[in-house]
């Protein structure tokens, strides 16, 4: 315990609900924002992880606050939805480049000081719907399967120094995110979920902190859904 943690968008939803989580356990949180601030009582840092000279500069803000990061979360991530046929080019590319490509962006800039300390955790905020797919989800869906070969890949690169990299994938959680969501799509994904009910921050937030801790060293390049059951384990 007590070490540094980040998470991306940690400044509400679910990531706030992570950046909790790890604080009470007694670890030093940073969460990143753009331009709301800090929750209180966490330390935050503006971020847009699009940018990589806006990701440089955070992670050097959390250094000096906090000593390099040893626990990364990516965990920010938007929704543009619509179906194929109506989706343009900037729709498809600006989600990947949120959800996919600032995934890799806070990763590479986090691994070059897990390298040096031959100890890492990172874990991604994936989806359900990655492994699923999801209709109006084309770009969405594939930003977030793309999470899996990447976690995957690290595990390969960086499994023998000490780093690990999984996946959490939740289902259908209550946020701003799901907000979004017509009540007609809302009522279709709550009746193929066996546990009948919306999943909870604290419940996605338990997973991610049982993988960043030393209980789970030897788990490496896995995917746990945190789901009530509607991916079945894929
Ligand atoms: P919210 O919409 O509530 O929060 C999204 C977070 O991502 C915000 O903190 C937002 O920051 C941040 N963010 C978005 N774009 C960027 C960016 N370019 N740079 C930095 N931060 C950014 O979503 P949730 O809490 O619901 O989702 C969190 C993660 O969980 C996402 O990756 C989502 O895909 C995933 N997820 C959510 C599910 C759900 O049912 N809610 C289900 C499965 C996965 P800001 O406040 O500045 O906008």
């Amino acid at each position: 315990m007590g070490r540094s943690v980040l998470v991306t968008g940690g400044n509400r939803g679910i990531g706030l609900a992570i950046a909790r989580a790890f604080a009470e356990q007694g670890d030093k949180v940073a969460v990143t924002h753009r331009g709301s601030g800090a929750p209180d009582g966490l330390f935050g840092v503006r971020c847009d992880v699009t940018n990589a000279a806006s990701v440089d500069a955070a992670f050097t803000e959390v250094e000096d606050a906090h000593g390099p990061v040893e626990v990364l979360i990516a965990n920010a991530g938007i929704t543009d939805d619509t179906l194929l046929m109506r989706m343009d080019e900037e729709q498809f590319t600006t989600v990947i480049d949120a959800n996919l490509t600032g995934a890799w962006r806070v990763t590479k800039r986090a691994t070059r000081n897990m390298l040096k300390a031959r100890f890492g955790r990172i874990v991604y905020i994936s989806s359900v719907v990655g492994m699923l797919g999801s209709p109006g989800q084309v770009n969405y869906a594939a930003s977030k399967s793309g999470m899996i070969g990447m976690a995957r890949s690290i595990t390969r690169e960086l499994g023998g120094r000490g780093i690990t990299a999984n996946v959490v994938a939740p289902g259908f959680v209550a946020t701003d995110m799901t907000e979004q969501l017509t009540d007609e799509r809302r009522k279709q994904i709550l009746g193929s979920v066996p546990a009948g009910r919306y999943g909870t921050t604290d419940e996605i937030a338990a997973a991610v902190t049982f993988l960043a801790s030393d209980a789970a060293g030897y788990i490496n390049g896995a995917v746990l859904p945190v789901d009530g059951g509607l991916g079945m384990g894929h």
